[in-house]
């Protein structure tokens, strides 16, 4: 046996940590029916428009995709009214945020900033680059101290990432605010790039005047990444892009895997855009399904807070079960959300909006679970 070592950051990385599927709750519980609303994917399924695409192009499969992706690309510059030039697709927005660190960070020299909590693979691709990631905690509502993330920035700094609407939180900040950060960012570090990740954006209340991307006043040191993993319905097929500054779309392609994006996503991606009979109604069920959970929950006495997305972040009552338990008793009635604990939030659960009859069903079981747990409760005070 060859004597095999890996590099110090892989030994000591612990890797992303996604939503529990809904194989794998249905094996354990032993359950012909499982909810998830873990991963914040589309309550509505996938669009009719790419799941025909996919059936129509499924034959070409045995094909390498085009070069660089020039169709699609082109329909996201039109969509965007940006140069086609300056945009990337990648396998998931995911490939592009560890593209950008390693394009633009040395290992061993170079850093990222962003806050604490955040999207989790910030600061995973980072570490596997050799990079050191410095983060500033949230203000306790969960909102950005732009001031303060601007301390964190040095002269070694080469990316500042910022979520909005944020994950975990649901938190959007004003754009102005994004605005003045980049243009003192520009001042201040001139070599440093800020990623405006905004997966989410669309589910804002209002996405043209919360959106750099939408308001079309994206400054040099600014690359804003989406996703069709949300709102387009296409998580499983993994499709992301970014709209970057300069050439830095160029160098990004030259270090991209060739064919990163398959042709199915891309078939599908198309069909997703020209599909807004489907985009308008996940707008429309994400925004009515957002205020019924967040009204049903607040009525079981938990705390929730605003999100412009299409997941809420709430708190248990103190009287009701702990997160944890919470967690597990809804997957005993299968219904999988996310602890947070992995972001840091070990009291905090996350669940994605879904569909009338899955928030319905997720409020239900809950609503059990608490009434199960002050039963107990009070047996136990009896003398
Ligand atoms: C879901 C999500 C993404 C999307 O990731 P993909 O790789 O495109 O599926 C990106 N950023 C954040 C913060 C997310 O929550």
């Amino acid at each position: 046996m060859p004597k095999l070592t890996v590099r110090q950051e892989i030994a000591n990385l612990s890797a992303y940590v996604p939503g529990l599927s809904i194989a794998e709750i249905q094996q354990t519980y032993h359950l012909s029916q499982v909810i998830k609303m873990a991963s914040n994917e589309n309550p509505l399924g996938m669009p009719p428009l790419a799941q025909e695409a996919v059936a129509r192009h499924a034959a070409e499969a045995f094909r390498y995709p085009q070069g660089g992706n020039p169709r699609l690309t082109r329909a996201l510059a039109v969509r965007h009214k940006v140069d086609a030039r300056r945009v990337i697709v990648g396998n998931g927005s995911d490939e592009l945020i560890d593209l950008l660190i390693r394009v633009l960070a040395d290992t061993g020299r170079h850093n990222i900033v962003c806050f604490d909590p955040c999207f989790s693979i910030y600061p995973i691709q980072a570490r596997i680059c050799g990079v050191e990631t410095r983060r500033l905690p949230l203000k306790e509502n969960f909102s950005f101290d732009f001031d303060a993330l601007l301390q964190c920035v040095d002269a070694h700094t080469r990316l500042v990432f910022l979520t909005t609407p944020d994950n975990p939180s649901g938190y959007c900040p004003p754009r102005s605010a994004v605005q003045e950060l980049a243009s003192s960012l520009a001042a201040q570090a001139p070599h440093c790039l800020l990623v405006v990740d905004e997966a989410y954006m669309d589910f804002a209340d209002d996405e043209a005047a919360a959106s750099l991307l939408a308001s079309g006043l994206l400054s040099d040191n600014t690359a804003v990444t989406r996703t069709f993993s949300k709102s387009f319905g296409l998580a499983g097929l993994r499709l992301g892009y970014a709209i970057l500054p300069g050439n830095l779309a160029e160098y990004l392609w030259r270090a991209r895997l060739p064919f990163s994006v398959n042709i199915l996503a891309e078939e599908a991606a198309l069909a997703a855009l020209e599909d807004t009979a489907f985009y308008e109604a996940t707008q429309q069920t994400v925004r009515v399904g957002r205020k019924d959970l967040a009204a049903g929950l607040t009525a079981l006495g938990c705390t929730v807070w605003p999100s412009a997305a299409n997941f809420l972040m709430f708190r248990m009552p103190e009287c009701g079960p702990d997160a944890q338990s919470c967690f597990e008793g809804l997957l005993e009635k299968g219904i999988i959300i996310r602890p947070l604990k992995s972001y840091g939030l070990p009291e905090h659960l996350r669940v994605s909006v879904g569909n009338a009859e899955e928030n319905r069903l997720f409020l239900a079981a809950l609503a059990d679970i608490m009434a199960r747990t002050q039963d107990a409760t009070a047996r136990r005070k009896k003398p």
